[in-house]
């Protein structure tokens, strides 16, 4: 082979194909979502797959008309009917030994029709079959021919006929011309995909899985399950999984600084936590500390339930990296989830001899003087804040190791910003959203990613009920009692769409009435709650007074109050799956059992209820996050907090998520023995880039 793969046919605007005109292009541009007809590649209406089909080859007798749907008749012509009034219809009429059939057509002289349709010819005619006045008709058929008598030969056009999505201003007519004359673009090319594996699952090349899944010969062939479809599902999820592979082979090779460390430091660490790690976190600390003490960057995602303990992990990591004499940035989601891993990572780390100081922005000025001056000159070794702290004049005198807690809360151009303070430095994202696997792969297939999936022993079980409103009076009475046992409870108020000001009206009644019932033992926080006395609030349900904390969502992401047993959420069918979740893993942490009461207003329609139900089986949030993707579809359920999902059209990740890692495991090893793509393989497979346009990744290909 030489040269490049000759793709460019393809990828030329959908106007060079005979027969779409500039109207035509710009309601094909509509149709496949893009900008405008320039950017409509043929290759882009090749994707755009068929919905259903119409199967025209099964004849039928009048007397077996089906319901509805397509079907096949033959039938000798008896006559014809004009139209009654002006927009009515031209009747013919035909029968076979069974019945009579009427054809209907709005659109056609009454000559032409009779012309078309003879008196005493028999006529096939097959379309969708509708019923009147207790007989059966067809309008507009789809298909018509004269044969030579009711047992002719099936002929060209009573096949099977795909149907497709369309879209205002566009016949099924011109859009088959245009696909059918699409297919003539596709030329021979030299395959992409792996031999072996195509030979496993049975899939055609790309230009017949294309030809299979417009041009079907079965029913099958259309099906999402076909190995057309899957093969072309697998061209789409390896394009992506190839580009995010390309960029991860290039960020790791460019430097990134192996780093030694005394592992009896660490052990002695682990010696004085009051608890024994978890497996998991075992397990999370040994792939750390295998990318820490290799050559490469790190970028690993560290995903863990609520409560799994991830910070523990970056502690570890932290330790790691100053033995090495490196430094650790560790960015909280808020100033008090800051000052809370602060607490804990002084606690156990300066007495291992590694310093912590904290960034946020309520220390003095002094103090932050103090803290920059140490993390600048080295003698500090850990820093715990907010993003912002370190958007700002921080300079590390070797930043080694860069957590983000929480990720969600941080954009990848932010991400970015933070490595730079460290050329070489490591990064580690911990997140509690229970993403699904395949939704980690597709969005971070290039990141590594370490699962805490159990929890630290001795955790209490959290009792989870579903409870009417109408009974809170007695909800009431139970937080007294368990107040009175030094107990602390979250009581979440209703979400109320769409404006914030009511749902501030309802937390603050609703504050109220807890405290006339319970005594001033009722705190208050929400979103426009000004962020220090949010702060006092929350710090004295920690440790102080307040005894029940009412609150609107703004409850703080990884605040860890061990007291805390009872969680109330109002309104809970108004939550997603995973936000209640969230919600509901406040509670639990400490040494006594654990309540989640999730109230609900009547009446609940069957989704909400079928969460509600979830959230009482199971505790386990990785399933909650797998019935969410069921329930809402992976779009939504990272919602607008996460940018960066791909959109996938010919492949489904509920469907295609074996593929999806399949395609990962071979994008790594394409990376891996032919990082240029450069080889027998690697020029097909830059031709699929460019079909999937991944224009950037090829350019840095170019760029070496
Ligand atoms: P998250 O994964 O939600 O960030 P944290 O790191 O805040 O969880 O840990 C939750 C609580 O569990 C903390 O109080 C922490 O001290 C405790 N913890 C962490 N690891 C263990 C363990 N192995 N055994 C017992 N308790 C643990
Ligand atoms: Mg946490």
């Amino acid at each position: 082979m030489t040269g490049n793969v000759d793709i460019g046919r393809l990828i030329a605007p959908v106007n060079r194909l005979a027969g779409v005109g500039p109207g035509r292009a710009d309601r094909l541009a509509h149709l496949l979502g893009r900008e405008s007809a320039a950017e409509t590649r043929i290759f882009d209406l090749l994707n755009h797959l068929p919905s259903g089909i119409s199967d025209r080859r099964t004849l039928v007798k009048v007397a077996d008309a089906p319901e509805r749907g397509t079907a096949t008749y033959t039938v000798r012509i008896t006559g014809h009917e004009a139209s009654r009034t002006p927009k009515g219809p031209v009747r013919a009429f035909g029968e076979d030994e069974t019945g009579k059939l009427a054809i209907v057509f709005f659109r056609g002289g009454y000559k032409w029709i009779v012309g078309a349709l003879p008196v005493g010819e028999w006529v096939r005619v097959s379309g969708d079959t509708t019923w009147r006045d207790g007989r059966p008709q067809v309008i507009h058929p789809d298909a018509t021919a004269i044969v030579d008598g009711p047992d002719a030969p099936i002929g060209p056009g009573f096949g099977l006929e795909p149907t497709y999505p369309m879209t205002q201003g566009l016949t099924p007519g011109v859009l088959a011309g245009a696909i059918g004359a699409a297919l003539e673009m596709l030329a021979d090319i030299p395959e992409w995909l792996d031999g072996a594996l195509m030979t496993r699952e049975s899939w055609p090349g790309f230009a017949d899985a294309y030809r299979t899944v417009h041009r079907p010969e079965e029913v099958g062939d259309i099906l999402p399950t076909s190995p057309a479809r899957r093969r072309l599902a697998y061209d789409e999820l390896l394009a992506s999984q190839l580009a995010l592979a390309i960029v991860r082979d290039r960020e790791r090779t460019r430097r990134g600084k192996a780093r030694r460390w005394d592992p009896a430091a660490i052990d002695a660490l682990e010696a004085s936590l009051p608890f024994a790690l978890t497996p998991s976190q075992r397990l999370a600390i040994a792939e750390v500390s295998a990318d820490l003490a290799a050559e490469h960057r790190m970028t690993r995602l560290v995903q863990g339930d609520v409560g799994s303990g991830k910070t523990m992990v970056a502690m570890v990591a932290a330790a790691m990296a100053a033995g090495d004499g490196g430094q650790t940035a560790i960015m909280a989601p808020t100033d008090l989830v800051a000052r809370q891993h602060y607490e804990t990572l002084a606690r156990f780390l300066e007495p291992q001899g590694v310093p912590v100081r904290l960034l946020t922005g309520r220390i003095s000025d002094a103090e932050r003087a103090r803290a920059m001056a140490d993390l600048a000159d080295g003698a500090a070794k850990v820093a715990v804040g907010t993003h912002a702290l370190f958007q700002g004049a921080v300079e590390f005198a070797d930043l080694a190791l860069v957590v983000v807690d929480e990720q969600h809360r941080f954009g990848v151009s932010q991400r970015m910003a933070l490595t730079q303070k460290g050329p070489t430095s490591d990064l580690l994202v911990m997140t509690a959203t229970p993403i699904p696997r395949t939704l980690v792969l597709a969005s971070y297939g290039d990141m590594d990613v370490s699962r805490l999936t159990d929890k630290p022993a001795g955790r209490q079980p959290i009792e989870t009920r579903v409870v009417s409103d109408t009974r809170l009076g007695d909800i009431i009475e139970r937080l007294r009692a368990a107040i009175g046992r030094g107990e602390k409870a979250y009581w979440v108020c209703p979400l109320v769409e769409p404006g914030e000001e009511s749902e501030l009206t309802a937390a603050v009644s609703r504050h109220k009435v807890l405290t006339e019932r319970l005594g001033p033992v009722v705190g208050l926080v929400h979103g426009k709650t000004p962020l220090g006395e949010r702060e006092d609030v929350m710090a004295a349900f920690k440790d102080g007074d307040v005894s029940v904390l009412v609150a609107t969502t703004v409850v703080e992401v990884g605040v860890d109050v061990p007291d805390a047993t009872i969680m109330v959420i109002e309104n809970a069918e108004r939550f997603g799956l995973s936000q209640l979740h969230q919600l509901r893993g406040r509670v639990g942490r400490g040494s006594k059992p654990s309540t989640c009461l999730l109230l609900y207003r009547s009446p609940l329609g069957a989704v909400a209820r079928q969460r509600l139900d979830t959230m009482r089986a199971t505790n386990d949030g990785f399933r909650i996050a797998e019935d969410d993707l069921k329930l809402r579809g992976e779009g939504e359920l990272l919602g607008t907090r996460q940018s960066g999902a791909p959109q996938f059209h010919v492949a489904d990740l509920d469907r295609d998520g074996d593929l999806l890692q399949m395609a990962s495991d071979d994008a790594r090893l394409v990376v891996a023995t032919d990082r240029d793509l450069t080889g027998e393989r690697g020029r097909p497979l830059r031709a699929l880039l460019t079909l999937y346009e991944r224009r950037r990744v090829i350019e840095r290909l170019r760029s070496g």
